[in-house]
Formats: structure tokens, C-alpha cells, sequence
């Protein structure tokens, strides 16, 4: 079965029938050193099977034991989503075969997760604040991973052999499951992304993982569903698997709206399974989805049960980074930016930039004036993002100090940069070797200034009469004959002086 353009529904007509509901699964890896239940060392990109042990082998007779960084990991990310921690819990066998998972099941947490009843307020680009409720976060391990041999895309269908790398299994993952959804209407695939982002931003400060989306540290599975306007239960939902940025996240909840849209139109029924996010921005299907009776759940009998000492838990509180929203607010009010402004600054993902710049020195609004304008247009160019330029926070703040100071235009201070982005070194080097200096020599910019009031004689005598308007051809000229290299302003004071107007 394919998706063609035809088999979705437009936008405006999805909503005008159904209403949207989501349901967010993120998995998070975390970067403790050793995996989750043995002391095997989490490595991205080692060579396949050297990072295992007959425990993370699922081999006869090994047993498991519980990684404290990776339990303080998960009641820190709790704590941070406003979740209640679990005093005691018990870890869950989940049953499934699948050729990753030499065990044949995957230790996880069934009905005993390690924290409940969160939320997380996420923004909209525009500024519209969404809470999103959490239902729970739990503890699990990952899976080995498989490649596929001999397929044209890297996936199985159509391979001819399937290689096994265990150097991910037990590597200790944290699921953040939300709520359903509700009432986000067209909104829908814009909260979506923004859920994630809030997430991994409030992730990333607390520096619990990597977060890289597209290294799998950081995945996201979106569960949709439609209801027809008026009705009263939830429709059925399929979970969207492999969406491997933010800007998936919104394009899957889109299509998979458009798609089911177009089927309930047509009389069809939704079924419920997992689907496959495409790079086209489709989804294809997957399974069909399990329900938890068939992982036969029960609770694991290697592992002593999880009971969190209060006081400890209390500690963990004190570790917590100012939630990200708060802190958005407190750095804008620093800042002194008006809501629109901050909210290019975030979208731009400059903020952690314009913090560093303003620990180097700069001004809040000069350093954002750099990297918005003429770093964001560099960065967009070369398709990278804006953190991933080779200049740094402090070349930034150098290059506004020269402009501060006098010794630079703001003209040559975008030189500057360029040169630092060419590799020519820092600002002083760059500065040094492309002779940038404002000219201060009153006496080459008098001569120049008198040479140019000559030149134009009529305007010369305009200014003299009061005209200032008069003023642009002989700024012009003076400015070539300074070859750039004068200050506008001061060259305008001295023309307007040289005039009788100064
Ligand atoms: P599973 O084990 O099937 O992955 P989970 O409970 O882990 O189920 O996650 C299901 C997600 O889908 C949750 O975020 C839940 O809130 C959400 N959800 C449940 N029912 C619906 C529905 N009808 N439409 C959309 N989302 C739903
Ligand atoms: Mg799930
Ligand atoms: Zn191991």
C-alpha cells in the first residue's frame, strides 16, 4: 500500500470534521558511563559487540543490578517535569521476541514507573503558551541494533542478511509518555514540535543526555487520532516510529492528520499500528499494535524492587537547573528585549550565544544584532546551525569592543566577522592583515573634506546656507577618498563644521 498525494485530505477540511488528539512517546538515552544493569561502558560508535557483558547478553545465570546515576537521572528528570516520584516500585519483564534483545525481554516498568503526574509548558513560535501534561516517565534499556544487508534503502525489506551490534543493548533509557492531547486543533503538529523541543531543551539543562536527535539519543514516536467534531471518544490512534528531528515531529502529525482524515472521509477504518515515518515526509505502516497483554508483563524477579530514600530525592531537587521558561523570561527582562524580539532570539537558537557574548563583554542588543543578522544569514547559507559556526561568543564580544571603542565601523566590524568565519584568525589578526582601521587623522580627512567641498561646489555652498540635505555627494566622495575607513559620523560632524554649521 503507498500514500499517495491523493489518499490525504486537505488541512482545512481535516479540521473542519475532526478534532485532533496526540499522545507523545520520547525516549531519552542517558550518558551515565555504564549501561543499566551492568557495568559495560555507553559508547556511541565503538566497533559492533565489544561493549558487552553475559549480562547485557542476556546469557543463563547473569544478573542484573540497577545503575544509581541512571535511577538519580530518571528521578532528576521527574522531579524537573513536576512529576510525583514513586516511593517503591518494581521493575517489569516485558516479553517480545526480537533478534536485538538476546533476552527475549526488555526490563521496563509496567504499572510501578519511577515518576507520574508531571507537566511541561511548552511555547508555539508565536508565543502561545501550551501545558502539557505528563503521564508518567519510566525506566528501561535499549535494544542492540541491526543493520541490513543488501536492500537498496538499509531497511529489511528486500535485505539478504541482518548483522547484530549488542553494544546498545542495556543502554539505560528514560520514556517520557504525555497525556492524550486535547483541544490543540490546527495547532496540533506546531505543539507537537514544540513539546519536543521544550522537552529537550529541559533535557539538554539538565544534562542528563546528549539529545542529539539524529544519533538516536533523543526519539520520538507520535501517537495520533481523529474525532469526529461533536464526538465524545477518543478515535483510534496509530504511533508514528523513526521521527528523527523536530521538524519531522510537526510534518508526521500533519500527514498522519491528512491521512487519516482521508480515510474516515472515505468510509474506512483506522486501524491501530505502528507506522514508519518516510523522508518524503509520508508514513508507511508498520505493525500491527500490540496490546500490553500480549508482552505477558510481570514483575522482574532479578532485580530488587526501586525505593528512592525521601531525603535523597529531596537532594536531587536542589539539582535542578531554573526551569528553561522561567529562565527564557528572567534572561529577556535582562536583556531589556520586547516579547517579539526574544522570541527571534530563541528561534533563532541563539540565547545560550548571546549569554556568552554578554559574559565576554557585549552589549545584550549589539551581540544580538550580530547574530541574528549577518551570523544567522551565514549559517543559513551553509545549512548549519547558527552554535555551529567557527566563531565564538567571545570573537563576537571582541569585535563589538573595537566597534565600541571607536576603533571600528560597524561596516568593517562585518569584515571582521567574515574574516574570522574565512579562518584568517582572530579579530585582532583579521583587523591587522586587512589594514581595518577608522582613520583618525584629522589632518588626511580635513584635506579630504575640504578636496570634496571643491569638488561639489554648489551643494558646499548649499550646507553653508543651512541645507544640511545637500550633504550626500560630498560624503560620498570623502568617504572614497577615505576608502571606507572613516567613521560616518565623525566625517558628517567635520563637512558640517568645515561649513560654519558644526
Ligand atoms: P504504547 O505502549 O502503545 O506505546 P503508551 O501508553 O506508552 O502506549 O503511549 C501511548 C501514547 O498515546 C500516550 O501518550 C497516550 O496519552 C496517547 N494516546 C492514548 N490514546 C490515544 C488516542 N486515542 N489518540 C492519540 N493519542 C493517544
Ligand atoms: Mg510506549
Ligand atoms: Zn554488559
Amino acid at each position: 500500500m503507498t500514500t499517495a498525494a491523493a489518499d490525504v485530505l486537505d488541512y482545512d477540511e481535516v479540521l473542519e470534521r475532526f478534532d485532533p488528539v496526540l499522545g507523545l512517546e520520547v525516549h531519552v538515552e542517558l550518558n551515565t558511563a555504564t549501561k543499566m544493569f551492568c557495568g559495560c561502558r555507553v559508547v556511541f560508535g565503538a566497533p559492533p559487540n565489544t561493549q558487552v557483558c553475559p549480562t547485557c547478553l542476556g546469557l543463563p545465570g547473569a544478573l542484573p543490578s540497577l545503575n544509581e546515576k541512571a535511577l538519580e537521572s530518571a528521578v532528576r528528570i521527574g522531579l524537573a517535569l513536576g512529576c510525583a516520584i514513586r516511593p517503591w516500585g518494581r521493575f517489569a519483564r516485558k516479553n517480545y521476541f526480537y533478534p536485538d534483545m538476546p533476552k527475549n525481554y526488555q526490563i521496563s516498568q509496567y504499572d510501578e514507573p519511577i515518576a507520574e503526574n508531571g507537566a511541561l509548558e511548552v511555547t508555539l513560535e508565536d508565543g502561545t503558551a501550551v501545558t502539557v501534561e505528563i503521564e508518567r516517565a519510566h525506566m528501561e534499556e535499549d535494544t542492540g541494533k541491526l543493520t541490513h544487508i543488501g536492500s537498496s534503502d538499509g531497511r529489511i525489506g528486500g535485505a539478504d542478511q541482518s548483522l547484530v551490534d549488542f553494544n546498545r543493548a542495556g543502554t539505560p533509557l528514560i520514556e517520557i509518555v504525555t497525556k492524550p492531547i486535547v483541544g490543540t486543533g490546527a495547532r496540533a503538529p506546531e505543539v507537537a514540535r514544540a513539546y519536543v523541543t521544550a522537552l529537550r531543551e529541559l533535557l539538554g539543562a539538565l544534562g542528563v543526555s546528549d539529545v542529539r536527535m539524529e544519533q538516536g539519543s533523543l526519539r520520538c514516536d507520535a501517537n495520533v487520532s481523529l474525532m469526529a467534531k461533536g464526538a465524545q471518544e477518543f478515535g483510534t490512534r496509530t504511533e508514528t516510529k523513526n521521527v528523527n528531528s523536530l521538524r519531522s515531529v510537526e510534518t508526521a502529525v500533519r500527514h498522519e492528520m491528512r491521512r487519516q482524515a482521508a480515510v474516515l472521509v472515505n468510509g474506512g477504518e483506522i486501524l491501530q499500528e505502528t507506522r514508519h515515518y518516510q523522508d518524503d515526509g509520508t508514513t508507511k505502516p508498520g505493525r500491527i499494535k500490540e496490546t500490553a497483554a500480549d508482552y505477558r508483563y510481570f514483575p522482574e524477579p532479578d532485580l530488587v524492587p526501586v525505593a528512592p530514600d525521601p531525603a535523597w530525592v529531596q537532594s536531587l531537587r536542589a539539582t535542578l537547573p531554573e526551569p528553561p521558561a522561567r529562565r527564557r523570561a528572567r534572561l529577556q527582562a535582562e536583556w531589556g528585549f520586547s516579547d517579539e524580539v526574544m522570541r527571534d532570539v530563541v528561534n533563532a537558537g541563539a540565547v545560550e550565544l548571546i549569554i556568552e557574548s554578554v559574559e565576554a563583554g557585549a552589549g545584550a542588543d549589539a551581540a544580538r544584532g550580530v547574530w541574528l543578522s549577518q551570523l544567522s544569514r551565514v549559517a543559513n547559507e551553509r545549512g548549519v546551525a547558527l552554535a555551529d559556526l567557527p566563531i565564538t561568543p567571545a570573537q563576537v564580544a571582541k569585535t563589538l569592543a573595537l566597534v565600541a571603542s571607536g576603533e571600528l565601523t560597524s561596516k568593517m566590524a562585518a569584515q571582521v566577522i567574515d574574516g574570522v568565519l574565512a579562518g584568517e584568525g582572530e579579530p585582532d589578526a583579521v583587523v591587522a592583515q586587512r589594514g581595518l582601521k577608522v582613520v583618525r587623522d584629522d589632518g588626511a580627512l580635513q584635506a579630504a573634506v575640504d578636496a570634496a567641498l571643491a569638488q561639489f561646489p554648489s551643494e558646499a555652498d548649499a550646507i553653508r546656507e543651512g541645507r544640511q540635505q545637500a550633504i550626500g555627494p560630498v560624503m560620498g566622495a570623502v568617504m572614497k577618498a577615505m576608502k571606507g575607513q572613516a567613521d560616518g559620523k565623525a566625517v558628517r560632524a567635520l563637512i558640517l563644521k568645515s561649513c560654519g554649521q558644526g
